[in-house]
């Protein structure tokens, strides 16, 4: 496998495909966005004119968009990729999207005798870039094993969660708790520091006790704290608040769907909801800090 078809080069899929091109794949490549285009025309791919044309000629396609509705626009329909995939080929998504919907779109591969694979990650742009993601795949044991060689090229771990659709609930799942700990670590900080205490210190404190998280790890919501976390680079690049946003919709979905409680999950949704409102639906999710505390 040889050339890849790669669609959707923001955040995650710009350091995600340029890891591919380090590995030596050929990439035919497409964007909306002409300089997310660009960038992956500078290291290496070759620029396609449209999605269609990117999978031309191509032994895979990996998909890495915001959405589920993008995801179906980009696959199903007469001008979807699947109308003139040739049978056999790969497709692995990598977005984070609803489990129904990628039920819906696994079904459509296999009815166009196509195999696919859900594969969302987590490890943010820091995990893409450096090439350790995690990858949290649906669908048949024997697609992930063709996937694999791939997949490593990007990431670190690799699990298989279980049949189509499997990868995205259990995603769904890991996000719903990330952004209950990301508001309960700007919380715990804010309260701090309006007792007097140093917000680094305060942070390294947590990270040695038991309240130690990711957040506090590798990804603190205090500006200065961590030199690469995007709340040092005002909260620019990372996972924005409105894709945050979209994952606890999922989440809340989800449990009125299998009747579960998600009482936190769904305070947290409330507050990137306001948080988004307020006019922060772009800035890294690890912004909800300013929620508890002003940096003006
Ligand atoms: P992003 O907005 O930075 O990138 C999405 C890209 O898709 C953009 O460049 C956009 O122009 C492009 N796009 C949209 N529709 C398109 C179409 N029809 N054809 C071609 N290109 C199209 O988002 P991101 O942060 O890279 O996130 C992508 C997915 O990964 C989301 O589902 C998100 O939830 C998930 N995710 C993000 C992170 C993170 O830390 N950013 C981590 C894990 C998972």
């Amino acid at each position: 496998m040889q050339t890849i078809a790669f669609i959707g080069l923001g955040n995650m899929g710009g350091p995600m495909a340029a890891n591919l091109l380090k590995q030596g794949y050929q990439l035919n490549v497409f964007d909306l966005s002409a300089d997310a285009l660009a960038k992956l025309v500078a290291a290496g791919a070759r620029a396609a004119a449209s999605a269609a044309d990117a999978a031309h000629g191509a032994d895979a396609v990996i998909s890495m968009l915001p959405a589920g509705r993008h995801v179906e626009g980009l696959y199903l329909g007469e001008s979807g990729l699947f109308a003139q995939l040739p049978a056999g080929t790969l497709v692995i998504d990598c977005s984070t999207i609803d489990a129904a919907t990628a039920r819906k779109v696994a079904a459509a591969a296999d009815a166009a005798g196509l195999k696919m694979l859900d594969a969302p990650v987590s490890g943010g742009t820091a995990g893409a870039a450096a090439g350790t993601l995690t990858f949290i795949v649906g669908g048949a044991a024997a697609e992930l094993e063709r996937a694999r060689p791939l997949l490593q090229a990007m990431g670190k771990n690799i699990f298989h969660a279980g049949a189509a659709g499997a990868g995205q609930t259990a995603k769904i799942c890991n996000n719903m708790l990330l952004g209950i700990l990301m508001a309960g670590t700007a919380e715990a900080l804010a309260l701090g520091v309006k007792n007097g205490l140093d917000p680094k210190v305060l942070s390294d404190i947590i990270s040695q006790s038991s309240g130690r998280n990711w957040a506090t790890e590798l990804y603190n919501p205090w500006p200065g704290v961590m030199e690469n976390a995007p709340a040092s680079r005002g909260y620019s690049g990372g996972f924005m608040t409105e894709l945050m946003l979209k994952d606890l919709g999922l989440a809340e979905e989800t449990a009125l769907h299998s009747h579960a409680a998600n009482p936190l999950g769904s305070l947290a949704r409330n507050l990137y909801e306001e948080h988004a409102q307020a006019g922060f639906g772009k800035l890294d999710f690890s912004s909800i800090l300013k929620h508890f505390h002003s940096l003006d």
